[in-house]
């Protein structure tokens, strides 16, 4: 068989849209904002004070693709194992501070690479901005201002009568105007709401007046397909229109699922170089295979590939070798036999019961000269400033 030429993976040549001008904070080692491409962050679901747990569980994220962690910090307990945590975690760790101003001191004492602060619920917290401002300033920790709808502040809310986008941004540029007071700037913020057209609304006022990176999310965004969905769109309006520096997927789910959720949603928009895409039909009355069975054989059987390939799946002959074309690899299927695409190539033709098979042999050969040739995976493909 002739060797195959297989240049660059097939990602967009140009991002979905300029990124908006914002400034940079370093999240530990993580840039946010500024051009940074956009990192992908989730949150823990074990109790903080269970450092052995939480390290787990803070491992698998890491395993899975999360670029920064945050974790909960309701109590003494949880503020004393902030240090070990921030020490081993393998990614920047964010304290979660809620209610107890002095559990900010203790996250940046104890190292955190930043402290996310709830402006609707940190009681007499303006009155302590200045020395929090100072402490945050002498160890370099950028402090999220992260106002949610489900806890705005209660003079936002009697003016305003609901969470509305105007009552979020007002919320959180507020407490970034107290910051400034002291020359403070090292910030990121965030204006979550359940309601992806509510908080789309309160980014793009948000963008409109400051130049803070910000991380987007839809607060309880719901169970898995739910929150999916509504993530999806809500982020995908804002990237597409450039805003949004770091992105939280909130399931009611594992925490690893928002991290899939957040890395798919980045590869669809061009944000992040993809890595194995499936291309598959949804099959139809003149499907003559299998597509279902036949697409998830192979997603199983690729499962962990690092290389940007994209692998097409068809049914038929209708749209079937013209996509197998496109893609790296792929097979159009038809009277009981698979014809094997690479490179637009047919490379053999297969009786049904073997497509799976060469398939994932084809995609070993690719996928190993794609590493021989240094095509980078998981990299973001876009860093525009
Ligand atoms: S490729 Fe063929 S089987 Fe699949 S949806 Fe298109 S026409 Fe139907």
């Amino acid at each position: 068989m002739t060797a195959i030429p297989l240049g660059l993976p097939g990602v967009p040549a140009r991002p979905v849209a300029e990124r908006r001008v914002s400034r940079r904070i370093q999240v530990g080692p993580v840039a946010v904002g500024g051009g940074a491409p956009v990192s992908v962050q989730s949150m823990t679901t074990t109790r903080t004070s269970d450092i052995g747990a939480t390290l787990q569980q803070i491992a698998e994220l890491t395993a899975s693709g999360c670029q920064i962690v945050r974790v909960a910090c309701p109590t003494q307990d949880d503020a004393d194992a902030l240090a070990t945590i921030a020490r081993k975690s393998q990614i920047p760790v964010i304290a979660d501070i809620h209610f107890q101003p002095k559990y900010v001191f203790a996250a940046i004492e104890a190292g955190c690479a930043a402290v996310r602060v709830n402006p609707g619920n940190i009681k007499k917290f303006d009155d302590q901005v200045r020395e929090i401002a100072r402490a945050a300033k002498d160890h370099g920790t950028p402090i999220r201002i992260g106002v949610n709808a489900g806890s705005l502040d209660k003079r936002l809310l009697q003016k305003y009568g609901k969470a509305t986008p105007e009552a979020l941004v007002e919320s959180a540029l507020w407490e970034a105007s107290l910051f400034e007071e002291h020359d403070f700037r090292d910030i990121k913020i965030s204006v979550k709401h359940n309601d992806p057209v509510v908080m789309i609304e309160a980014y793009k006022q948000l963008a409109a007046q400051c130049d803070y990176p910000l991380h987007l999310g839809v607060t309880e965004a719901g169970p898995a397909f739910q929150g999916t969905i509504k993530s999806a769109v809500a982020f995908g309006a804002l990237l597409s229109q450039g805003i949004g520096d770091t992105i939280r997927v909130s399931l009611s789910a594992p925490p690893a699922e928002e991290v899939k959720v957040g890395i798919q949603i980045l590869e669809s928009l061009g944000l992040r170089q993809r890595r194995l895409e499936i291309v598959s039909c949804p099959s139809c009355g003149r499907a003559q295979v299998d597509v279902y069975k036949l697409a998830d054989e192979v997603t199983a059987g690729l499962e962990g590939m690092e290389v940007p390939l994209r692998v097409a799946v068809m049914g038929c002959v209708v749209n079937g070798p013209g996509e197998a074309r496109e893609a790296d690899l792929g097979v159009a299927s038809g009277n009981g036999k698979g014809q094997i695409f690479v490179k637009g190539e047919v490379v053999k033709t297969v009786p049904e019961s073997k497509i799976v098979e060469t398939l994932i042999e084809e995609a070993m050969k690719i996928a190993e000269q794609m590493e021989q040739d240094g095509v980078a995976s998981g990299e973001p493909a876009v860093t525009v400033s």
